[in-house]
């Protein structure tokens, strides 16, 4: 009995040895220490012994059950290792690797790419970025610009009004108004920003339009300074062979008024059907910031004068662009965007 007692250990330990899974171990374990196993069989078997042998007999067996349990409990340690181990062997993620999944990546609006070149190139000129509310007061969007009451531009088909005296600004010249009340001149600002107006969606219009005003207040200001900063930044947009053009023409805000025209960026200025055979393109209005504007936001117009400009930004990015539809420019189309 002893020496099957002997055999069982050394079969069972040699097997442990060679055991790869817990399925395996638990059969094993069965076999030998489970209710019908080989020891269980030997443990049994010891009640026709002598009392003597029985004691003898049993200390054996207990020594033999107790190595063989905790050797059980050793290769259950280490399956148990090695599986976690590999279990985190699979989820280790390389992050080295590169992505399977094709992230379509977004892009620039051209209106965001024609603010950015106008902007940088009239900060070259030593202006500073200013930002002014879309709610904007009537005060600051029409009277405080010599648009008194009766003014036809106040016409209220044009504006979106959200009371009597407050509504969405019609143009980024709102701005204007609350620098020259709030900021120490001299001072060269440019100011972007959407724009609303009561308008019907088509290629030309849209209810919700990009501006950029650009706004100097000094002592000694000329038309010529005007001109040469609208050049200056005309040619960072379209190039250094657009040319500009100055024609009179009247706004309330300024005096004198005119409309900017560049040289078509089609034809090159020889004429054709984009620019209607003239050979020029308009994209702005500017002029000498009007005194009865400076002086309604509290200077003194014998000492400060002003130039202004309010740029379509949405025009100039058809133009450069060659966009035929304003309405692309606020419909987010990713097709539309990869195109540019
Ligand atoms: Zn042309």
């Amino acid at each position: 009995m002893l020496e099957e007692l002997a055999k069982i250990r050394e079969e069972a330990l040699k097997r442990l040895e060679s055991i790869e899974s817990e399925a395996e171990l638990t059969e094993l374990n069965v076999n030998i220490l489970g209710r019908n196993g080989a020891l269980t069989g030997i443990l049994r078997g010891m009640s026709k012994l002598s009392p003597d042998e029985r004691a003898a007999m049993g200390k054996e067996a207990n020594e033999v059950k107790q190595s063989l349990t905790a050797a059980f409990d050793e290769v259950k340690a280490r399956l148990e290792a090695k599986a976690e181990e590999e279990r985190i062997k699979a989820e280790t993620i390389d992050v080295t690797l590169p992505g399977v999944i094709d992230v379509p990546a977004g892009k620039l609006s051209p209106l965001t790419l024609v603010y950015r070149q106008i902007r940088d190139a009239l900060i070259g000129l030593g202006f500073t970025t200013y930002e002014g509310p879309e709610i904007e007061l009537d005060d600051n969007n029409f009277t405080k610009l010599n648009l008194p009451l009766n003014h036809p531009s106040r016409d209220m088909q044009d504006t979106f009004y959200v009371d009597d005296k407050v509504l969405l600004r019609t143009h980024t010249s709102a701005c204007e108004a609350r620098a020259l009340m709030t900021l120490e001149p001299p001072f060269r600002l440019v100011i972007p920003g959407r724009c609303f107006r009561v308008d019907e969606p088509d290629a030309s219009h849209s209810p919700i339009f990009m501006q950029m005003e650009g706004l100097v207040v000094d002592r000694n200001l000329t038309f010529a300074d005007l001109k040469g900063t609208i050049d200056t930044f005309v040619k960072a947009v379209f190039g250094e062979s657009v040319k500009t053009r100055l024609r009179p023409s009247y706004f309330p805000f300024t005096e004198p008024s005119a409309e900017v025209d560049i040289s078509c960026t089609i034809c090159g200025g020889r004429g054709c059907s984009s620019c209607k055979g003239t050979g020029w393109m308009e994209i702005m209005g500017c002029g000498m910031t009007n005194p009865h504007e400076i002086e309604n936001c509290g200077l003194d117009p014998q000492e400060w004068k002003g130039m202004a400009f309010g740029v379509g930004v949405d025009r100039v990015a058809c133009l450069k662009y060659g966009i035929n539809d304003i309405r692309l420019l606020y419909e987010g189309d990713a097709r539309f965007l990869r195109q540019l």
